[in-house]
């Protein structure tokens, strides 16, 4: 497997399998490496600790990084490339702002509580899909927000990534229902223990129920919604629904969806 961090190297890759991510792979990452594999593409990761997509007050000097073990993970699971590129290939000028998706900005949903994310997501995979030019993406259904707002800039921007096609992977979970997130690292013993919470909370039928299921275990609630799957915005009759929760213990903020049968 090649490792790359050059905008040169990457030309090489045109056409593949492509999976962004921030690098500290888990289970999740490659669940989707072996998602993109089966497309019978070369497969690149490319690991980025994106800054745009961190407000001041996250956790961007924190995120944990280990770029070694990531490739090893990555290659053992058949990748053909990791490309990590510095911020300074990834932004030799300052990145322009780009018109939002509607997935980007709906009401009390990750917009919300961070308001320029989305921005900084978009850029980063814009800039990642210009170096790239992948046939297909692949992306978690973990963070569902994402994931649907990429699809439609994927759609807008249909002239400059021509026939790109986006590709979303089920959440890989931890035997007691926890998503996998890179940032679990952090949780102490007695946090492990409240995080359930959201996978509890997810399979309520109703938004009462998913706060209290939160406020249960100790959870200090972002948001906890059913919302139409299609649209984010609340659901009509007959639309596949979705419930979405993010909460916080301490400094660590956790997320986790399902598809509800209300
Ligand atoms: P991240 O490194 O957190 O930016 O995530 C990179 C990609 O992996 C995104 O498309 C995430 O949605 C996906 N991902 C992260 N955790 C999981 C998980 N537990 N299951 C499935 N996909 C995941």
């Amino acid at each position: 497997m090649e490792v790359l961090t050059r905008e040169s190297e990457i030309a090489a890759f045109k056409e593949c399998a492509f999976v962004p991510t921030m690098g500290a792979l888990h289970e999740g990452h490659l669940s989707l490496i072996r998602m993109a594999k089966k497309t019978n593409r070369p497969v690149v990761v490319s690991i980025f600790v994106n800054p745009e997509q961190f407000s001041p007050e996250e956790d961007l000097d924190t995120y944990p990084r280990n770029l070694e073990q990531d490739c090893a993970f990555a290659a053992s699971v058949g990748a053909d490339a990791v490309f990590a590129p510095s911020v300074e290939t990834m932004y030799p000028t300052a990145p322009q702002p780009i018109a939002l998706p509607d997935a980007a900005t709906m009401p009390q949903l990750e917009d919300a509580c961070r308001p320029a994310h989305f921005m900084g997501v978009c850029v980063a995979v814009a800039r990642l899909f210009d170096l790239v030019q992948p046939a297909v993406t692949v992306f978690g259904l973990k963070d569902y927000q994402q994931y649907l707002v990429v699809k439609q800039l994927i759609v807008q921007e249909e002239n400059r990534w021509k026939n790109l096609k986006i590709l979303g992977a089920e959440i890989i979970r931890d035997e007691d229902g926890l998503a996998m997130s890179s940032r679990n690292v952090y949780l102490t013993t007695e946090q492990r223990k409240q995080s359930l919470g959201l996978h509890k909370a997810i399979s309520c039928t109703t938004q009462n129920d998913m706060v209290e299921t939160l406020n249960t275990y100790g959870l200090d609630i972002e948001y906890a919604v059913l919302r139409s799957s299609r649209s984010l915005l609340t659901p009509i009759d007959g639309e596949p629904v979705r419930a979405l929760v993010a909460a916080r213990l301490g400094n660590i903020r956790l997320i986790d969806n399902a598809e509800v049968q209300p």
